[in-house]
Protein backbone atom coordinates (compact mmCIF):
# COMPACT_ATOMS: atom_id res chain seq x y z
CA UNK A 1 0.00 0.00 0.00
CA UNK A 2 1.07 3.94 -0.31
CA UNK A 3 1.68 4.80 2.74
CA UNK A 4 1.90 8.90 3.02
CA UNK A 5 1.24 9.84 6.29
CA UNK A 6 -0.88 12.61 5.43
CA UNK A 7 -3.64 12.63 2.86
CA UNK A 8 -4.51 16.75 3.59
CA UNK A 9 -3.04 19.96 5.19
CA UNK A 10 -5.71 21.84 7.19
CA UNK A 11 -4.96 25.34 6.13
CA UNK A 12 -7.25 27.74 8.52
CA UNK A 13 -5.03 30.01 10.47
CA UNK A 14 -6.86 32.82 11.42
CA UNK A 15 -4.76 33.38 14.71
CA UNK A 16 -5.41 30.53 16.33
CA UNK A 17 -2.72 28.82 18.84
CA UNK A 18 -1.01 26.02 16.62
CA UNK A 19 0.53 23.86 19.14
CA UNK A 20 -1.05 20.42 20.20
CA UNK A 21 -2.14 20.60 24.07
CA UNK A 22 -0.25 18.50 26.52
CA UNK A 23 -1.68 15.03 27.91
CA UNK A 24 -4.36 14.82 29.64
CA UNK A 25 -4.57 12.69 32.71
CA UNK A 26 -4.91 9.41 31.87
CA UNK A 27 -8.04 7.43 32.32
CA UNK A 28 -8.32 4.55 34.32
CA UNK A 29 -11.24 2.74 32.34
CA UNK A 30 -10.00 2.97 28.35
CA UNK A 31 -12.30 4.21 25.80
CA UNK A 32 -12.20 4.84 21.72
CA UNK A 33 -12.29 7.55 19.57
CA UNK A 34 -15.49 7.35 17.44
CA UNK A 35 -14.58 9.28 14.57
CA UNK A 36 -11.22 11.33 13.80
CA UNK A 37 -9.66 12.22 10.53
CA UNK A 38 -5.65 11.35 11.34
CA UNK A 39 -4.81 11.53 7.56
CA UNK A 40 -5.19 15.42 8.36
CA UNK A 41 -2.18 17.27 9.11
CA UNK A 42 -2.59 20.53 11.39
CA UNK A 43 -0.12 22.38 13.50
CA UNK A 44 3.00 23.97 13.74
CA UNK A 45 4.45 20.26 14.32
CA UNK A 46 1.75 18.03 12.67
CA UNK A 47 1.68 14.41 14.14
CA UNK A 48 1.20 11.50 12.33
CA UNK A 49 -1.30 8.39 12.74
CA UNK A 50 1.57 6.64 14.46
CA UNK A 51 2.31 9.18 16.74
CA UNK A 52 -1.43 9.92 17.63
CA UNK A 53 -2.06 6.72 18.43
CA UNK A 54 0.55 6.36 20.72
CA UNK A 55 -0.05 9.49 22.68
CA UNK A 56 -3.53 8.05 22.59
CA UNK A 57 -2.93 5.19 24.14
CA UNK A 58 -0.54 6.80 26.77
CA UNK A 59 -3.90 8.10 27.89
CA UNK A 60 -5.99 5.49 27.92
CA UNK A 61 -7.60 6.18 24.42
CA UNK A 62 -7.57 2.58 23.06
CA UNK A 63 -8.31 3.34 19.25
CA UNK A 64 -9.97 5.18 16.74
CA UNK A 65 -12.34 5.55 14.09
CA UNK A 66 -10.55 7.01 10.86
CA UNK A 67 -13.42 8.56 8.91
CA UNK A 68 -12.96 9.37 5.06
CA UNK A 69 -14.63 11.81 3.27
CA UNK A 70 -13.74 10.85 -0.34
CA UNK A 71 -12.24 8.24 -2.16
CA UNK A 72 -9.01 8.75 -2.02
CA UNK A 73 -9.21 9.44 2.10
CA UNK A 74 -11.34 7.11 2.45
CA UNK A 75 -9.12 4.66 0.37
CA UNK A 76 -6.18 5.74 3.07
CA UNK A 77 -8.22 4.71 6.09
CA UNK A 78 -9.38 1.08 4.49
CA UNK A 79 -5.49 0.60 4.03
CA UNK A 80 -4.46 2.13 7.40
CA UNK A 81 -7.03 0.20 9.40
CA UNK A 82 -5.68 -2.95 8.10
CA UNK A 83 -2.26 -2.41 9.30
CA UNK A 84 -2.88 -1.23 13.14
CA UNK A 85 -5.08 -2.60 15.42
CA UNK A 86 -5.54 0.62 17.42
CA UNK A 87 -7.37 1.71 13.83
CA UNK A 88 -10.68 0.52 12.65
CA UNK A 89 -12.24 2.91 9.54
CA UNK A 90 -15.09 4.62 8.17
CA UNK A 91 -15.56 5.15 4.26
CA UNK A 92 -17.36 7.84 2.49
CA UNK A 93 -18.45 10.32 0.23
CA UNK A 94 -18.72 13.54 2.01
CA UNK A 95 -22.07 15.50 1.86
CA UNK A 96 -20.55 18.48 0.65
CA UNK A 97 -18.31 16.20 -2.02
CA UNK A 98 -21.45 14.71 -3.34
CA UNK A 99 -22.96 17.16 -5.30
CA UNK A 100 -19.40 18.25 -6.78
CA UNK A 101 -19.21 15.08 -8.01
CA UNK A 102 -22.32 14.57 -8.96
CA UNK A 103 -22.17 17.91 -11.53
CA UNK A 104 -18.77 16.45 -12.98
CA UNK A 105 -20.79 12.86 -13.52
CA UNK A 106 -18.47 11.09 -11.44
CA UNK A 107 -20.85 9.97 -8.34
CA UNK A 108 -22.05 6.93 -9.19
CA UNK A 109 -18.50 5.54 -9.69
CA UNK A 110 -16.94 7.56 -6.63
CA UNK A 111 -20.31 5.46 -4.83
CA UNK A 112 -18.58 2.18 -6.38
CA UNK A 113 -15.44 2.63 -4.93
CA UNK A 114 -17.08 3.28 -1.54
CA UNK A 115 -19.03 -0.13 -1.76
CA UNK A 116 -15.78 -1.89 -2.52
CA UNK A 117 -13.99 -0.47 0.54
CA UNK A 118 -16.92 -0.89 2.72
CA UNK A 119 -16.78 -4.43 2.18
CA UNK A 120 -12.86 -4.65 3.81
CA UNK A 121 -12.31 -6.45 7.01
CA UNK A 122 -11.17 -3.51 9.07
CA UNK A 123 -14.10 -0.71 7.46
CA UNK A 124 -16.65 -0.94 9.97
CA UNK A 125 -19.01 1.94 9.20
CA UNK A 126 -19.93 3.90 6.30
CA UNK A 127 -19.56 7.50 6.55
CA UNK A 128 -19.76 10.18 7.25
CA UNK A 129 -22.85 10.78 5.04
CA UNK A 130 -25.51 12.58 5.79
CA UNK A 131 -26.97 15.79 4.67
CA UNK A 132 -25.39 19.51 5.31
CA UNK A 133 -27.95 22.30 4.92
CA UNK A 134 -25.55 24.69 6.03
CA UNK A 135 -22.70 24.27 3.38
CA UNK A 136 -24.84 22.83 -0.02
CA UNK A 137 -27.69 25.05 -0.99
CA UNK A 138 -30.72 24.13 -2.87
CA UNK A 139 -29.09 23.09 -5.70
CA UNK A 140 -27.24 20.84 -4.40
CA UNK A 141 -29.71 19.01 -2.00
CA UNK A 142 -30.91 16.41 -4.66
CA UNK A 143 -27.10 15.29 -5.19
CA UNK A 144 -26.74 15.41 -2.00
CA UNK A 145 -29.82 12.61 -0.40
CA UNK A 146 -29.43 10.53 -3.26
CA UNK A 147 -25.55 10.25 -2.27
CA UNK A 148 -26.53 9.91 1.60
CA UNK A 149 -29.33 7.27 0.57
CA UNK A 150 -26.67 5.05 -1.50
CA UNK A 151 -24.67 5.02 1.50
CA UNK A 152 -27.28 3.73 3.85
CA UNK A 153 -27.74 1.14 1.09
CA UNK A 154 -24.30 -0.16 1.26
CA UNK A 155 -24.08 -0.03 5.07
CA UNK A 156 -27.13 -2.38 5.23
CA UNK A 157 -26.05 -4.31 2.82
CA UNK A 158 -22.24 -5.21 4.31
CA UNK A 159 -23.88 -5.48 7.90
CA UNK A 160 -21.75 -2.35 9.58
CA UNK A 161 -22.60 0.85 11.09
CA UNK A 162 -23.80 3.88 9.55
CA UNK A 163 -21.91 7.58 10.42
CA UNK A 164 -24.13 10.79 9.69
CA UNK A 165 -22.86 14.22 9.06
CA UNK A 166 -26.33 15.84 10.30
CA UNK A 167 -25.36 19.90 9.74
CA UNK A 168 -28.48 22.26 9.63
CA UNK A 169 -30.30 19.23 8.73
CA UNK A 170 -32.16 17.48 11.41
CA UNK A 171 -35.59 16.95 9.75
CA UNK A 172 -34.40 16.28 6.43
CA UNK A 173 -31.87 13.25 7.38
CA UNK A 174 -34.62 12.02 10.24
CA UNK A 175 -37.45 11.89 7.52
CA UNK A 176 -34.84 9.94 4.89
CA UNK A 177 -34.13 7.67 7.64
CA UNK A 178 -37.42 6.48 8.54
CA UNK A 179 -38.48 6.28 4.93
CA UNK A 180 -35.89 4.34 3.42
CA UNK A 181 -35.27 2.36 6.99
CA UNK A 182 -32.27 3.20 9.04
CA UNK A 183 -28.98 0.40 9.56
CA UNK A 184 -29.16 -1.43 12.79
CA UNK A 185 -26.86 0.38 13.44
CA UNK A 186 -26.57 3.73 13.06
CA UNK A 187 -24.47 6.56 14.78
CA UNK A 188 -24.70 10.46 14.62
CA UNK A 189 -21.60 12.02 14.63
CA UNK A 190 -20.86 14.86 16.70
CA UNK A 191 -24.41 15.53 17.50
CA UNK A 192 -25.90 18.55 17.20
CA UNK A 193 -29.28 18.49 18.00
CA UNK A 194 -31.49 19.23 20.61
CA UNK A 195 -33.07 17.30 23.51
CA UNK A 196 -36.25 16.29 21.21
CA UNK A 197 -33.62 14.79 18.80
CA UNK A 198 -31.89 13.29 21.25
CA UNK A 199 -34.98 11.56 22.84
CA UNK A 200 -36.12 10.38 19.10
CA UNK A 201 -33.07 9.17 17.89
CA UNK A 202 -32.64 7.07 21.12
CA UNK A 203 -36.02 5.53 20.78
CA UNK A 204 -35.24 4.23 17.36
CA UNK A 205 -31.77 2.57 18.84
CA UNK A 206 -29.23 5.06 17.29
CA UNK A 207 -26.22 6.03 18.48
CA UNK A 208 -24.93 9.86 19.23
CA UNK A 209 -21.78 10.38 19.41
CA UNK A 210 -20.98 13.61 21.09
CA UNK A 211 -17.71 15.54 20.43
CA UNK A 212 -15.49 18.50 22.05
CA UNK A 213 -18.56 20.82 21.11
CA UNK A 214 -20.20 19.54 24.23
CA UNK A 215 -18.06 21.44 26.63
CA UNK A 216 -18.15 24.63 24.69
CA UNK A 217 -19.52 27.83 27.00
CA UNK A 218 -22.60 28.30 24.61
CA UNK A 219 -23.93 24.90 24.26
CA UNK A 220 -26.38 24.48 26.86
CA UNK A 221 -29.10 23.14 24.33
CA UNK A 222 -26.09 20.31 23.88
CA UNK A 223 -26.03 19.30 27.51
CA UNK A 224 -29.63 19.12 27.96
CA UNK A 225 -29.58 16.78 24.94
CA UNK A 226 -26.67 14.88 26.84
CA UNK A 227 -28.57 14.58 29.92
CA UNK A 228 -31.43 12.45 27.78
CA UNK A 229 -29.32 10.72 26.00
CA UNK A 230 -29.50 6.88 27.76
CA UNK A 231 -26.13 5.88 28.64
CA UNK A 232 -26.53 2.73 26.22
CA UNK A 233 -27.08 4.96 23.54
CA UNK A 234 -23.91 7.50 23.93
CA UNK A 235 -20.50 7.63 22.21
CA UNK A 236 -17.62 9.75 22.31
CA UNK A 237 -15.14 11.07 19.82
CA UNK A 238 -13.05 14.12 18.99
CA UNK A 239 -13.79 14.83 15.07
CA UNK A 240 -9.83 15.89 15.31
CA UNK A 241 -7.99 17.95 14.23
CA UNK A 242 -11.21 20.30 14.64
CA UNK A 243 -13.53 21.14 17.59
CA UNK A 244 -10.21 20.47 20.35
CA UNK A 245 -12.60 20.58 23.63
CA UNK A 246 -12.92 23.56 26.34
CA UNK A 247 -9.93 24.44 27.85
CA UNK A 248 -7.95 24.00 24.71
CA UNK A 249 -10.44 25.22 22.33
CA UNK A 250 -9.02 26.49 18.80
CA UNK A 251 -5.73 24.58 19.33
CA UNK A 252 -5.19 21.14 17.11
CA UNK A 253 -7.40 18.73 18.26
CA UNK A 254 -6.09 14.95 18.81
CA UNK A 255 -7.22 11.99 19.88
CA UNK A 256 -5.29 11.63 22.89
CA UNK A 257 -7.67 14.67 23.90
CA UNK A 258 -10.76 12.61 24.33
CA UNK A 259 -10.31 12.52 28.07
CA UNK A 260 -10.98 15.88 28.34
CA UNK A 261 -14.14 15.05 26.88
CA UNK A 262 -15.45 12.13 28.35
CA UNK A 263 -15.18 13.80 31.82
CA UNK A 264 -16.88 16.82 30.93
CA UNK A 265 -19.78 14.21 29.61
CA UNK A 266 -19.60 12.59 33.17
CA UNK A 267 -19.69 15.50 34.77
CA UNK A 268 -23.03 16.51 33.21
CA UNK A 269 -24.45 13.54 32.77
CA UNK A 270 -23.62 12.87 36.89
CA UNK A 271 -21.83 9.98 37.07
CA UNK A 272 -18.09 8.72 37.76
CA UNK A 273 -15.33 8.47 34.91
CA UNK A 274 -14.94 5.29 35.06
CA UNK A 275 -18.41 3.83 34.88
CA UNK A 276 -18.89 6.24 32.01
CA UNK A 277 -16.50 4.89 30.30
CA UNK A 278 -17.08 1.55 30.72
CA UNK A 279 -20.74 2.37 28.88
CA UNK A 280 -19.35 4.01 25.60
CA UNK A 281 -17.10 1.18 25.40
CA UNK A 282 -19.45 -1.64 25.58
CA UNK A 283 -21.04 0.76 22.87
CA UNK A 284 -18.44 1.23 20.49
CA UNK A 285 -17.75 -2.66 20.78
CA UNK A 286 -21.64 -3.32 20.05
CA UNK A 287 -21.80 0.06 17.32
CA UNK A 288 -18.49 -1.28 15.52
CA UNK A 289 -17.29 -4.64 16.91
CA UNK A 290 -13.33 -3.64 18.60
CA UNK A 291 -14.02 -6.62 20.79
ZN1 LIG B 1 -15.62 14.31 10.65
Amino acid sequence: MTDPSFVRQRHVTDGRDLTYPPLPEALTVPVYDNHTHLEIADGEQPLDYREQLDRASSVGVRGVVQVGNDVETSRWSAETAATDPRMLAAVALHPNEAPALAARGELDDALAVIDELAGRRRVRAVGETGLDHYRTGEDGRAAQLRSFEAHIEIAKRHGIALQIHDRDAHGAVLETLLRVGAPERTVFHCFSGDAGLAKLATDHGWYLSFAGTVTFKNAEGLREALRVTPRSRLLVETDAPWLAPAPVRGRPNAPYLVPLTLRALAAVKGCDDDALAAAVTANANRAFGWA
